[in-house]
């Protein structure tokens, strides 16, 4: 069933709509952004062409040396500020999240905490140290390693949760003496691009250091291959991730690639299993199971297999699909009718010839794809060998520990991992043998904070992390420096 909206609803002009009335991100053709729970037109605006990216790379690479010699206090205030004005403006940004990307109210409040914690993450490192004197063999010298900025940072980030992960991307880099250059996805150029625009505007962060260009594939490898892009921040697709990769790679370009996910969640027969299927539920289901670190795989122990399944399949009959912003539902729209068809591709082809057996869902209505729960998939069937991006819950069970980490680290992608276990050292002996960037016992897959080393292994991405520490290493480079009193001289030889 669909929830239909009332027509009534309008959404009110505001702050950030104020701004998007002179916004002008390209000199481009004109693209039309519409909702996708409702179709209903959002807003027109000009994409940006290559030259637009050109001519935005060489204003952010010209500002950028100014920026850097900021003071810490200086830099640190404007991500401060930036992050006040951003909570200031959070219901309005809400609105547009959800209707841009058809995101329920929890799922928006979630990526909105998550956005305001990474600035206030940055904020902080422009105070941090950001080198140390080392020893040296020649005593008559000062030997120091720095972090020097990376220069200009190409950012190219996915619609899914436009707001979080361009901002765990300009902040750090800002802070750290860097500009950026954000290409969000065009379905979400208003959370994904003008948003970021309009709050570093009003916190004062100087001009050229932060610009939005707006477009997709033409774009995005304009910014890539530009001379003036230092580094690419890509977040996206394993597939586009291959290619971006590779063009930055043969630029010798630094580049940091986070990628697709298919998330294994592993239940033991001592698990808790009303708490372990709320879990799978929320971690197949949610947001229409388009988030990267959904999980794609329930790897349940045979012996309490059919309880698990009943108690899933009960959830995702109860769940309701319908346009999010308007109406009360847990589930919005798949993003597009290519995703929709692409997930009911997968679908029907491992019910077909993978030997899936449909317990519930497996319909659609419009772009309203039904919570699914498939049991008895085989090993080589689409719905468990590939990322589905949808709400879709496969499982397959297992008789030995042993077989259960065997079955979860089957697949060549590496992001998030979960095990449910009554017995945390037997949850995490299994934890430890799991090859992906983010592991939680009795704790589902879907799990971040601004606090950790964000990222995956193997196809889920190159190792370039998002948070904490790992935004030093990400998006700084090291220059070792030495100074000595007396001019150094190299004998009657030289
Ligand atoms: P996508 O790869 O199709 O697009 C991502 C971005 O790349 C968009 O801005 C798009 O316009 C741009 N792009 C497309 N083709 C390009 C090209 N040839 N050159 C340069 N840029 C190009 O991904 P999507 O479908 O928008 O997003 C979903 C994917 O993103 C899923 O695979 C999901 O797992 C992944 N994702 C990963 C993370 C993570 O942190 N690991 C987070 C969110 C989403």
């Amino acid at each position: 069933m669909v929830v239909t909206a009332p027509d009534q609803v309008a959404q009110e002009a505001g702050w950030l709509d104020s701004f998007l009335a002179d916004w002008q991100p390209g000199t481009g053709e004109m693209h039309t952004v519409n909702e996708p729970a409702t179709g209903r037109h959002l807003l027109d605006l000009q994409m940006s062409t290559p030259a637009d990216v050109a001519r935005a790379a060489a204003a952010a690479k010209s500002a950028q040396p100014a920026w850097a010699a900021t003071s810490y206090q200086e830099r640190s205030a404007v991500l401060r500020r930036a992050a006040e004005i951003y909570e200031a403006h959070r219901p309005e940004f809400g609105t547009w999240t959800m209707r841009e990307t058809g995101a329920h109210r929890n799922k928006m409040h979630h990526e909105q905490n998550f956005t305001a914690g990474e600035a206030l993450a940055a904020a902080a490192m422009p105070w941090q140290p950001y080198g140390s004197l080392v020893p040296t063999v020649q005593k008559e010298r000062l030997s120091m390693i720095r972090r020097v900025p990376v220069g200009v940072v190409g950012a190219i980030t996915p619609w899914n949760s436009p707001s979080v992960l361009g901002m765990r991307v300009v902040a750090p880099a800002l802070a750290l003496g860097n500009a950026v250059i954000l290409k969000p996805d065009p379905q979400t150029p208003v959370c994904g691009g003008a948003m970021f625009a309009a709050v570093f505007k009003e916190a004062g962060l100087p001009d050229g250091l932060l610009q939005i260009v707006i477009g997709d594939a033409d774009t995005g490898q304009a910014l890539v291959t530009d001379p003036n892009v230092n580094m690419v921040s890509f977040t996206g697709s394993t597939e586009v991730g291959r290619i971006v990769g590779a063009m930055a790679g043969g630029l010798l370009k630094k580049v940091s690639l986070e990628l697709g996910g298919n998330n294994p969640l592993i239940i033991l027969d001592d698990a808790d299993l009303a708490a372990a299927a709320s879990a799978g539920a929320y971690a197949s289901f949610q947001f229409q199971g388009q988030v990267c670190f959904a999980t794609g795989r329930h790897i349940v122990h045979q012996s309490v297999a059919k309880e698990y399944v009943d108690l899933l399949a009960q959830k995702a009959r109860r769940l309701r699909t319908g346009d999010p912003y308007r109406t009360d539902v847990e589930l919005g729209p798949i993003v597009n009718e290519r995703q929709l068809q692409r997930v009911d591709d997968i679908v029907q082809r491992s019910i077909q010839s993978g030997g899936a057996k449909l317990v519930e869902g497996g319909t659609y209505e419009g772009l309203f794809y039904r919570p699914t729960v498939l049991t008895d998939v085989h090993l080589d069937a689409p719905a468990w060998t590939d990322e589905i991006f949808g709400p879709v819950a496969p499982v397959v069970t297992f008789a030995t520990d042993e077989e259960a980490i065997e079955l979860a680290n089957a697949s060549e992608y590496g992001l998030s991992a979960g095990v449910y276990s009554h017995s945390i050292s037997r949850g995490l002996a299994i934890a430890q043998q799991i090859r992906a960037g983010m592991v939680h016992v009795n704790d589902q897959t879907i799990n971040d904070e601004a606090t950790i080393p964000f990222g995956g292994m193997g196809l889920s991405g190159n190792g370039g992390r998002f948070g904490a520490e790992a935004n030093f290493d990400t998006f700084t480079q090291w220059q070792w420096l030495t100074v000595r009193d007396e001019p150094k001289s190299f004998g009657p030889t030289y």
